[in-house]
C-alpha cells in the first residue's frame, strides 16, 4: 500500500493564508511586520534563498529589506550593521544568510542579533529557552516539520521519534521540539553503528543528513510517517531527498516528497516567526 504524501506546498499555502490575516491585524494597528536578511558574498545557493524570502514577505505583506555586503567584507562592518537594525524600530525579525565567508565566527555575528528579533532561532540564549521547553523563536525547518504533523494529525506524545542527523539547525532543535511534544527521543549521527536497527523502529522519522536516498524501504517501519528534510542536487540536475521515496513510500505511512515537502515550510516558518516579532512588540505597546 502507498504511503499518504504530506504535501508541503499545499500546507505552506494554507499556513501563509492564515497567518495572513495576522498581518492584516498588525497592519489594522499601524505595524507592519518588518525584517532584515542580510547575505555576506554571492554564494549562489545563499542568493536564490534570500530572493526567495524577500518574494514571500512581499506576498503576505511583510515589509523587507536586504544588506548585502561583498565575500571581504569584515565581521565589525556586518555587526555594526546589526547593531542599527537591533535599534531599528520598523524591523522585527533579523536573520543572517548562512552561510558566512569562512573569516566570520559564526556564534559572535548571531549572538549580536537581538534576542527578540532573532526569528531564525540561532541565538544561544533562544537555544536555551528551546533547551529547557520554552521556546521563544522556533528554527524555521523544525517548526515547519511540526506544522506538518500537527495538519496531518500525527500523534507525538508516546510515539519514538528517530532524527537522522545532529546539525544545529535542523537535526538538535527537531529533536527537542519532538521531546518537548512528549515523543522517545533516538538521535543518530554519522557516528551511529547500524542506522537502520534505529531507524526501524521509528513511529516517527525525521531524516536530514544531506546523503541522497540514504534511507531505504527495509529502513522503516511499516506504517511509519517519514519526514525528509534533506536537499540533494543528482547528477542530472534534479533534486532529491534523503530518503529514497520511490522505494519508501511503498513502505511509509505518510511521507514528505522533495521538493514539495519540508522545503515551501521553512519560509513559511520564517514569515511566521516575524509576525510573532511583530505582534509582541504589538503587545507590549499595548501594556503601556
Ligand atoms: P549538516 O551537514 O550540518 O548535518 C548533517 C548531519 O547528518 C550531521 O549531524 C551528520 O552527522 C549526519 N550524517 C551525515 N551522514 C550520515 C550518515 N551516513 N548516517 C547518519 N547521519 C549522518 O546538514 P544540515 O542539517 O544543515 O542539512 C541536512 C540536509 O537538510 C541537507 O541536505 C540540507 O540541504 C537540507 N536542509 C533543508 C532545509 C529545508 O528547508 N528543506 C533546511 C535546512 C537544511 P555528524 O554530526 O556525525 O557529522
Amino acid at each position: 500500500m502507498s504511503a499518504q504524501i504530506i504535501d508541503g506546498k499545499t500546507i505552506a499555502g494554507q499556513v501563509r493564508a492564515e497567518w495572513k490575516l495576522r498581518v492584516d491585524n498588525l497592519i489594522e494597528k499601524g505595524i507592519t511586520p518588518g525584517l532584515a536578511v542580510l547575505i555576506v558574498g554571492d554564494d549562489p545557493a545563499s542568493t536564490i534563498y534570500v530572493r526567495n524570502k524577500i518574494k514571500a514577505c512581499s506576498n503576505i505583506g511583510i515589509y523587507s529589506e536586504v544588506h548585502r555586503f561583498s565575500g571581504n567584507a569584515s565581521q565589525d562592518e556586518v555587526l555594526d550593521c546589526i547593531k542599527k537594525l537591533n535599534r531599528n524600530e520598523k524591523i522585527h525579525g533579523i536573520l543572517v544568510q548562512l552561510p558566512l565567508p569562512l573569516h566570520f565566527k559564526n556564534d559572535q555575528v548571531i549572538t549580536s542579533i537581538a534576542t527578540e528579533k532573532d526569528v531564525d532561532g540561532f541565538h544561544l540564549y533562544n537555544v536555551g529557552a528551546l533547551v529547557t521547553g520554552n521556546a521563544i523563536f522556533s528554527p524555521c525547518t523544525p517548526y515547519g516539520v511540526m506544522v506538518m504533523l500537527e495538519k496531518n494529525n500525527v500523534s507525538i506524545e508516546g510515539q519514538h521519534a528517530v532524527v537522522v542527523g545532529r546539525s544545529n539547525i535542523v537535526g538538535k532543535p527537531m529533536a527537542l521540539m519532538l521531546l518537548a511534544q512528549g515523543a522517545t527521543v533516538t538521535v543518530c549521527t554519522s557516528k551511529t553503528k547500524n542506522l537502520a536497527s534505529f531507524t526501524r523502529n521509528a513511529d516517527i522519522l525525521v531524516v536530514a543528513t544531506g546523503r541522497a536516498k540514504m534511507i531505504t524501504a527495509e529502513m522503516i517501519k511499516p506504517g511509519a510517517t517519514v519526514i525528509d528534510v534533506g536537499i540533494n542536487r543528482l547528477p542530472d540536475g534534479k533534486l532529491c531527498g534523503d530518503v529514497d521515496f520511490e522505494s519508501a513510500k511503498e513502505i511509509a505511512g505518510y511521507i514528505t516528497p522533495v521538493p514539495g515537502g519540508v522545503g515551501p515550510m521553512t519560509i513559511t516558518m520564517l514569515l511566521c516567526n516575524t509576525i510573532i516579532a511583530a505582534e509582541r512588540v504589538q503587545t507590549n505597546i499595548g501594556q503601556v
